[in-house]
């Protein structure tokens, strides 16, 4: 099968699983890899938070597969998931299971892949652009920044029972480190704003709300910890959605490439350093 690259993919051999990050939506955050997979697969097992734009890139006589789990509405359990992809894989399928953003991160990716090698089916694992990361990025939001933060944490919002995980410490999550980035956070915000104030983070800190990242329908707005429940409410964020708080959301006044491209105009000082500088 010839690749659509230059670059000398790996064989994709029947009888094997790929699972493979998806990115957050822009199908030109694909790896060549997941670009690979999607042209030579023989069926494609994709989660709702795969963008159609992606899908379109599988093989036309790709069998496709809706394996849809999303928060609060009905889907298929986790080991019916694994046990599809076993199937398909023991028929001889090259099959690619498709995840939104990064199958390691907050995706499940792990026990899917250990349900694999419970039942001897060979995989590899194709890491993708993860939304806490490309996705804030098509924000103009960067995780890291010398000037605001050197450590950055990822949670998630809510567990698979759908509640605020409660194996998080609070306190040292608001402690830990200057930037928080919250996964799946959107139907908890109220409670993950009021134990991060009560552990000490100020009602003053900036959050930006993400929805929809580095797709046509992105959303963002910019508030902070104290007012972000009614702005997300006022703003018209709907999930999915990624939830920053920290300074590094002030670099979005300098960063907004999007924004630029339809007429905001870029400050190259967005956090007043200069400024700061010239004071002290
Ligand atoms: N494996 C995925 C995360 C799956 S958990 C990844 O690495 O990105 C699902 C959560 O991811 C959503 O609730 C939301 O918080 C986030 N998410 C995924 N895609 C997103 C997007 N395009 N924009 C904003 N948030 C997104």
């Amino acid at each position: 099968m010839p690749s659509d690259t230059d670059f000398a993919a790996p064989p994709f051999p029947p009888g094997h699983v790929w699972l493979v990050g998806a990115g957050p939506g822009d199908p030109g955050l694909l790896t060549i890899l997941a670009l690979h997979a999607l042209k030579t697969c023989d069926a494609v097992v994709y989660d709702a938070l795969v963008d159609e734009r992606v899908l379109q890139l599988a093989r036309r006589g790709a069998e496709r597969i809706h394996a849809g789990k999303r928060g609060g509405k009905p889907s298929p359990s986790q080991p019916d998931i694994s046990d599809r992809l076993v199937r398909l894989a023991r028929e001889g399928k090259r099959v690619l299971r498709l995840k939104g953003g990064d199958p390691f991160v907050f995706g499940r990716g792990g026990e899917e892949a250990l349900a694999l090698v419970a039942a001897g089916i060979p995989f590899r694992i194709v890491p993708g652009v993860t939304a806490g990361i490309g996705g804030l990025a098509y924000a103009g939001i960067p995780v890291t920044h010398r000037d605001c933060n050197s450590a950055v944490t990822f949670v998630t919002g809510h567990t698979a029972g759908g509640d605020v995980p409660d194996g998080i410490d609070w306190a040292a999550l608001a402690k830990g480190a200057p930037v928080l980035v919250f996964y799946m956070a959107l139907k908890h915000l109220a409670t993950i704003r009021d134990r991060l104030i009560a552990a000490g983070r100020p009602a003053s800190d900036a959050v930006a709300l993400v929805a929809k990242a580095a797709t046509p329908d992105q959303r963002v707005v910019e508030t902070t910890l104290g007012a972000c429940v009614e702005d997300a409410a006022a703003g018209v964020i709907e999930p999915p959605a990624i939830v920053v708080v920290g300074e590094v959301v002030r670099l979005r006044a300098g960063l907004d490439w999007l924004g630029a491209a339809t007429g905001r105009v870029l400050t190259a000082d967005p956090l007043g350093a200069k400024r700061a500088r010239k004071a002290g």
